[in-house]
């Protein structure tokens, strides 16, 4: 049986995962963080969960579709039934439209992080595991974990992790930089959740303005804190990256009350910077990056364009293209 590790357990490493183990082949996945989910993880707080990521997602694909309908059918997932909302500022004004369209949004149940849990609920997860070099020797992998701990004998080794982070594996690893330049392809995002009163303007407020990209209320999200969560855009969010918390605290309060005319009390919750959060939609998208000699596969959302559906189709496509080039190689022998 084949040893395959997965190193990342965001969508695209549980979707690969669970593909892999469903064919057959020994799993294990492993991430630097506390708990599977990546980008999609949800803050556990006493009222509630606050999605700091991904705010919800949605299926275009026939293989996404088919996923997200056993995640209805589970209870993993559940339609939002939000009202959407665009904030527009130019030169200082702003205005707030109803904006009304009929394309299902999904969210996770009670979290964001739940269908992926999910696809990960048989597969062994070595979490708090923040892989720091890759060693290939007689065709055997051994991953090397930043506690010092060591995981031996894998026959593949899938990275799903942003491209940077990637990267710097890669590079610690003394094996070939495969990204043209990864430091381009996912943008910075900072979000900011914060609680007030008032009843929400929208529940999916997309924004063109100069600081933000969109804010979601949570009101309508099962499992949820019912508070305010704003997304800096990628070039506000890199402008000021190093500032702390109570600066996003306090552009997030201004915002409130000047654009959404929130008068109410509002008080900050939680600061999250996402250091490679979306896609750059200026740079074309890699698809994935694949070493079936030495058995080492690469990709992420980032492959076809970042978002939720986006990586788990990578995850799909990872674990396809594993298991086409065992069976190549068991027909060649
Ligand atoms: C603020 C924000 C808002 C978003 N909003 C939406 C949205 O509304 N809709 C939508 O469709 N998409 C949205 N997205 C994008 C979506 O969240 C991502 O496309 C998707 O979750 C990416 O999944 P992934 O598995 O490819 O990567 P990730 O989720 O980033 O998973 C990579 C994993 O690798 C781990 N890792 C990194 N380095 C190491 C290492 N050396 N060793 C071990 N583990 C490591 C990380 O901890 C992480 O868990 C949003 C993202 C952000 C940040």
């Amino acid at each position: 049986m084949k040893k395959i590790a997965v190193i990342g357990a965001g969508l695209t490493g549980a979707a690969a995962a669970a593909t892999l183990m469903e064919q057959g082949y020994q799993v294990t996945v492993f991430d630097k963080g506390r708990s599977a989910g990546g980008r999609m993880s949800s803050k556990r707080t006493e009222q509630g969960y606050l999605d700091m990521g991904a705010q919800y997602f949605t299926a275009r694909s026939e293989e996404f579709k088919q996923q997200v309908q056993l995640w209805l059918e589970a209870g993993k997932a559940g339609v939002w039934a939000c009202n959407t909302a665009l904030l527009c500022n130019e030169d200082g004004h702003s205005s707030l439209k109803n904006s009304t369209d009929d394309q299902a949004r999904f969210i996770g149940i009670p979290s964001m992080q739940s269908p992926l849990n999910a696809l990960l609920q048989d597969i062994p997860l070595i979490t708090s595991c923040r892989i720091q070099k890759l060693e290939l020797s007689q065709k055997r992998w051994t991953l090397v974990c930043e506690t010092g701990l060591s995981y031996t004998d894998f026959d593949a080794v899938l990275l799903t992790l942003p491209p940077v982070q990637a990267q710097q594996l890669l590079k610690q690893s003394r094996l070939p930089e495969l990204f043209h330049d990864a430091t381009t392809l996912l943008e910075p995002c900072w979000a900011v959740a914060m609680q007030a009163d008032a009843s929400p303007a929208g529940d999916a407020i997309f924004c063109q303005h100069p600081k933000l990209r969109f804010i979601s209320h949570q009101q309508h999200k099962t499992g949820r804190n019912s508070c305010y969560i704003l997304h800096f855009n990628a070039a506000f969010s890199a402008e000021h990256l190093h500032k702390p918390p109570e600066f996003w605290f306090a552009e997030a309060r201004v915002i409130l009350s000047e654009e959404l005319k929130i008068q109410q009390n509002i008080e900050p919750l939680v600061a999250h910077r996402w250091l490679y959060a979306s896609q750059n939609d200026q740079v074309p998208a890699p698809g994935l990056i694949t070493l079936p000699d030495q058995q080492l596969w690469i990709g992420g959302d980032w492959s076809y364009g970042g978002r939720v559906e986006n990586a788990y189709l990578a995850g799909l496509k990872l674990a396809q293209a594993i298991i086409h080039n065992y069976k190549l190689q068991q027909e060649t022998v």
